[in-house]
């Protein structure tokens, strides 16, 4: 590493506070570039980004075009406060609202995911005058105090028990069904089961379900046939908010340019971040539809930020959606997608510890298992990494950036790959579980 990247590196060590980390357990890598799907460390290594960063770099490390728009619009104006018009805000909610089925009316821009969701609880319980929140306990809707409350997994500690409210029940998580059943003989029990437990809580007293549409960080629970059907009929007949944390799943990244997309329904709000603009400035997008619009048509909108819509950030998501639109990213989130997932399969074949292969577009999953048979997880989930450490130093050892949960390896690399790119990296990704084997296997 040269003086410049080694100075970076301490002054890290001795100044910055990670994410989600012990911070005495930390060597991070320097990052010296990113150009399309790859990025290169200090020691000139390249890496495959196959988290794209934090499932938020959809078109990849410095797409030109977005690099464009941005300096674009630094160029005519940096900032204007939310309670001006900027024209790339405008042009932005008009262009979000026109992805969005017929009904949904306006945009209430924020800076990330969190808080996009934040905002969503808060016109939730607003437009319907009633508290309660249903989530999954397989989810992950962001840190803020409200954002991490409607949250299931085990990131909660410091705030329990959270904001009150918040209801949660069982995962569409086929491979491992809570009810100990298997899909379709279940007739979707982890469905009916949400309208149980909203039957006790008081149909009354519940604002909104509020579901990622496909589940990212728990997982990539992709809902079987029908589920995310009978939840919106469960919502309607019950006079309840459908909303749908589409943070990481918005933009592509699925194969649609959102997750709920992939299945017959119309949420009442839409929560998103990250891919709007592939994260190259903070940006969330909290979408209602035209009859909760409506309401603060004569009610106060409890809701604001000094960033809510920021030009650049606004500015960088046309761009975005520009070269989505030009490159036709979504059909090539779809076509890879498939291609990847046939041969993560044919890999499944290979590797007896891949207990299972799942997702949808390039969003995919492999759930890392002791023994097919029993379906023990290599690693507990919430405990230590143990033998997926050695995973993941495998896969970094053979150029692939891998994001590692538990016993889950997630890939889901920018929309803009190639077939040779994920080819190439389909090889590395063999190789390194070859290498991982006899370490697993101790
Ligand atoms: N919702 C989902 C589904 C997410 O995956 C995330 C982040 O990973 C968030 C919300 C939070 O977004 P942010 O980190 O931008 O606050």
């Amino acid at each position: 590493m040269d003086q410049t990247m080694q100075e970076a590196y301490d002054l890290d060590r001795q100044y910055v506070l990670h994410s989600w980390s012990v911070q005495g357990k930390l060597s991070p890598k320097v990052i010296s570039k990113g150009e399309g799907i790859y990025f290169w460390d200090g020691e000139g290594n390249r890496y495959a980004d196959f988290a794209s960063q934090l499932v938020n770099l959809n078109l990849g490390h410095n797409h030109p075009k977005v690099v464009e728009a941005i300096k674009k619009q630094a160029d005519d104006m940096c900032f204007i406060g939310p309670q001006f018009v900027a024209p790339s805000r405008s042009r932005l909610a008009k262009k979000i609202i026109d992805l969005l089925p017929d009904s949904f009316g306006k945009c209430f821009f924020t800076v990330g995911g969190a808080d996009a969701n934040e905002n969503a609880m808060k016109i939730a319980r607003a437009c319907t005058g009633k508290q309660k929140i249903i989530t999954r306990y397989r989810s992950y809707h962001g840190a803020t105090y409200g954002a991490i409350s409607l949250t299931g997994d085990p990131r909660r500690p410091p705030v329990e028990p959270g904001v009150p409210g918040i209801v949660r029940v069982f995962d569409p998580y086929c491979y491992r069904c809570s009810f100990g059943l298997t899909y379709p003989e279940c007739g979707l029990r982890c469905a009916e089961s949400v309208r149980e437990v909203i039957m006790y809580e008081n149909p009354d007293t519940v604002a909104a379900v509020f579901f990622e549409s496909v589940t990212g960080s728990n997982g990539i629970f992709v809902p079987p046939a029908g589920y995310m059907e009978r939840i919106e009929a469960i919502c309607r007949e019950l006079g309840i908010l459908l909303v749908c944390d589409e943070v990481m799943t918005g933009f592509g990244r699925t194969g649609t340019m959102f997750g709920f997309q992939n299945f017959d329904i119309t949420p009442d709000i839409v929560t998103m971040a990250k891919g709007v603009n592939s994260g190259y400035i903070p940006l969330g997008v909290v979408a209602v539809s035209s009859k909760l619009a409506k309401y603060f048509d004569e009610n106060m909108l409890y809701c604001g930020l000094t960033y809510s819509g920021h030009p650049i950030a606004c500015a960088a998501a046309l761009g975005n959606l520009e070269a989505m639109e030009e490159d036709k990213l979504v059909d090539n989130s779809s076509a890879m997608g498939a291609l990847f997932k046939a041969e993560l399969e044919k890999l499944a074949k290979k590797h007896a510890y891949i207990g299972d292969v799942r997702g949808i577009g390039l969003f995919t999953c492999l759930e890392m298992v002791k023994d097919r048979e029993s379906r023990e997880p290599l690693t507990p989930w919430n405990g230590p990494a143990g033998p997926m450490a050695h995973v993941s130093k495998a896969l970094l050892d053979n150029g692939i950036a891998a994001y590692i949960r538990w016993n889950y390896i997630f890939l889901t690399p920018p929309i803009i790959i190639n077939e040779t790119e994920l080819m190439d990296a389909v090889a590395r990704i063999d190789a390194a579980l070859t290498q991982a084997e006899p370490a697993i296997a101790q």
